[in-house]
């Protein structure tokens, strides 16, 4: 498993994931002229991308996956809610429930509800089928539910958000009912929260930690690192920690090592 974050943040979002040959996007909020640069830096041809999935209906998340389905002819699969509300239709577009397991030849694709002011948004824990590695996927979520702990269990990759610093958030420019909404329980997750999680979830077979979605206004990855070095000080996480970035690609982060899948048991006569 290779793991690219093509970029992330209020501007736009897509995640590159590639197992045996087979790669899927996870949400494509750029233009099809910014992504097959984004594409290009990292050797991947658009055209070889076999899926492209939607976490929800926010534009900086869904903005591109019209114009890069007609383009390259990726299929794209979204939850009813964000098909509905991002406006996707045609024989391309695949409708799933939230909490649905999306099975691909080589790579399982679980999603998980999230607490979000969309419409049926989820995050992602993708596997490799011949490794068993994985990676979750969860920003653009208010706080940590169960469920989102219980699926980001035994990970090898993790890209979770880290959006604002609560100080600079309640002293920034932000108007006061926008700073409510990006707080509440359906907005961001704090460089707070996000470290509280990480804790938790972070164990030592987990090998990278990415630092997602952070605001350009609330936050910078120097405070975001620094407050996320600090809540896993004496955690069982070793692995490496990074911030993704709005404008330009980090990766590829790959699991340490491979947990191969149990071979079948058969009977001696
Ligand atoms: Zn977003
Ligand atoms: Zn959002």
């Amino acid at each position: 498993m290779k793991l690219w974050v093509l970029g992330s943040g209020s501007n736009g979002n897509a995640v590159l994931v590639e197992c045996d040959g087979s790669r899927i996007l996870i949400d494509c909020g750029f233009g099809t002229r910014t992504l097959a640069g984004r594409l290009k830096a990292i050797s991947v041809a658009p055209q070889s991308i076999d899926a492209c999935i939607i976490t929800h209906d926010h534009s900086d998340h869904v903005k591109g996956a019209k114009g890069a389905s007609k383009k390259w002819g990726w299929p794209l699969f979204a939850t009813h809610g964000t098909a509905r509300a991002a406006e996707l239709t045609g024989a391309k577009v695949h409708r799933f429930q939230p909490g649905m397991t999306i099975e691909f030849p080589r790579i399982t694709v679980q999603s998980t509800p999230t607490p979000h002011d969309a419409h049926e948004s989820v995050g992602f824990v993708v596997t490799g089928r011949s490794t068993g590695a994985r990676a979750g996927l969860f920003y653009d979520v208010g706080h940590v539910t169960r469920a989102m702990a219980k699926a980001c269990e035994s990970l090898d990759i993790l890209v979770l958000e880290s959006n604002h610093d609560e100080d600079m958030l309640r002293n920034g420019p932000y108007p006061r009912w926008l700073q409510a909404r990006i707080a509440c329980a359906t907005g961001h997750l704090s460089n707070r929260d996000s470290g509280i999680f990480a804790r938790q979830a972070m164990t030592k077979e987990c090998n990278h930690l990415v630092l997602a979605h952070l605001s350009e206004i609330n936050n910078t990855p120097r405070v975001a690192m620094a407050s996320m070095r600090s809540a896993l000080t004496g955690s069982r996480f070793k692995g490496t920690l990074t911030p993704a970035k709005q404008d330009a690609v980090v990766g590829p982060f790959t699991p340490g090592k491979t947990r191969a899948e149990k071979p079948l048991q058969y009977a001696l006569f």
